[in-house]
């Protein structure tokens, strides 16, 4: 079975993935192509998240690392396939085809992409590929490596390698059209998501006393302590500065509470290298059926000013502080 495809279809692959704008467009469109391809049955992208860890043998190991199929949806599962190649998953450098079958064809194919400023990411191919096909996929797979290192430089912050602002408005729109299909009938039981807007408290005195340097890595701490309290599902930016937003999905009111306020005593416990102790000020915001972004972000920044007016280091819920809805 040979890859029936001709340059001009080839080239007109190669233009389709250039012309994409973000990340997330850039993927649907590529593993859309590859499901083009007769010879290919199914195309999936994972996102790798978390520490590499040591291969201790413990099958209890492989829960540890997050795992997120593309798309990231916020309903997401756990993808349980992922699980049974999680290993080399983990493990798979480059570009690898599995043995060949009875009849010589490679049934599946894993593909890295690392070293770029997003996670780490693999491409699982599964069909039926002679070495033909195996040349064209390696050639579309090292081409989407290259669009997606664009694209994460574009779309994440140079120092921190969290999503930035702009990336924040494509994710939020996307979370406001997922409640607009599925409303809510009790804000406080349900499991719905929020916005939290996150603001280190007198980082400037920080810079002051301890220099940039200093400053910019308490910003790096920070932003992996993030990613270590919040879940594979939630989303993570670099706002700007010193602020951050989370998205926190699918929890009920107690619960995201619970949440925040475990990640802001982390905060304030944590000792950090040469600066010691800092805080941060968290001002939450529920995200309704009819939201919309802006509305959502000024209700967070409104509960945070809240917070960096009566003391800072708290938590503040702006349905608590202005309206019982
Ligand atoms: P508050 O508790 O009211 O939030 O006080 P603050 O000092 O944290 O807030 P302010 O907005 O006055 O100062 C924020 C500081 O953050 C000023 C700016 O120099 C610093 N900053 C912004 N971006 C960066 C960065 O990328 N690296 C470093 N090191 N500092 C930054
Ligand atoms: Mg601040
Ligand atoms: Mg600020």
């Amino acid at each position: 079975m040979s890859p029936e495809i001709n340059y001009q279809e080839a080239f007109t692959l190669a233009i389709k993935l250039s012309e994409q704008i973000d990340y997330q467009s850039l993927t649907h469109d590529f593993l859309y192509s590859l499901e083009k391809f007769s010879f290919v049955s199914h195309a999936a992208a994972y996102e790798i998240y978390g520490e590499r860890r040591q291969r201790t043998g413990q099958a209890s190991c492989a829960s540890e690392q997050l795992i997120r199929r593309f798309p990231l949806d916020l309903t997401d599962e756990e993808p349980n396939e992922a699980f049974d190649l999680l290993e080399e998953i983990n493990t798979v450098i480059g570009f690898k085809p599995s043995k060949p079958n009875a009849a010589g064809l490679f049934t599946q194919i894993l593909a890295s992409i690392r070293d770029v400023s997003g996670p780490d990411r693999v491409v699982l191919i599964q069909g039926e590929f002679d070495n033909d096909a195996l040349e064209l996929i390696s050639s579309v797979i090292a081409l989407y490596r290259n669009q997606v290192a664009l694209h994460d430089n574009k779309e994440r912050d140079l120092l921190t390698k969290l999503p930035n602002r702009q990336t924040f408005d494509a994710r939020i729109l996307q979370v406001c059209e997922h409640f607009r299909l599925r409303p809510l009938v009790d804000r406080v039981l349900d499991k719905s998501s929020w916005i939290a807007m996150a603001d280190i408290d007198h980082f400037k005195q920080v810079n002051d006393t301890y220099g940039h340097q200093c400053g910019d890595e308490v910003l790096l701490v920070f932003s992996r302590l993030l990613e270590k309290y919040f879940r594979y599902n939630d989303f993570l930016f670099r706002f700007g500065g010193e602020e951050f937003v989370i998205i926190l999905n699918l929890v009920a009111e107690a619960d995201a509470l619970a949440t925040f306020e475990r990640f802001r005593k982390a905060i304030a416990d944590y000792q950090f290298e040469t600066v010691g102790k800092i805080t941060v000020s968290i001002g939450v915001a529920h995200i309704y059926a009819s939201s919309v972004p802006t509305i959502l972000l000024d209700r967070a920044d409104k509960a945070l000013y809240y917070g960096k007016t009566n003391g800072r280091n708290q938590l503040n819920l702006y349905e608590n502080l202005y309206e019982e809805c």
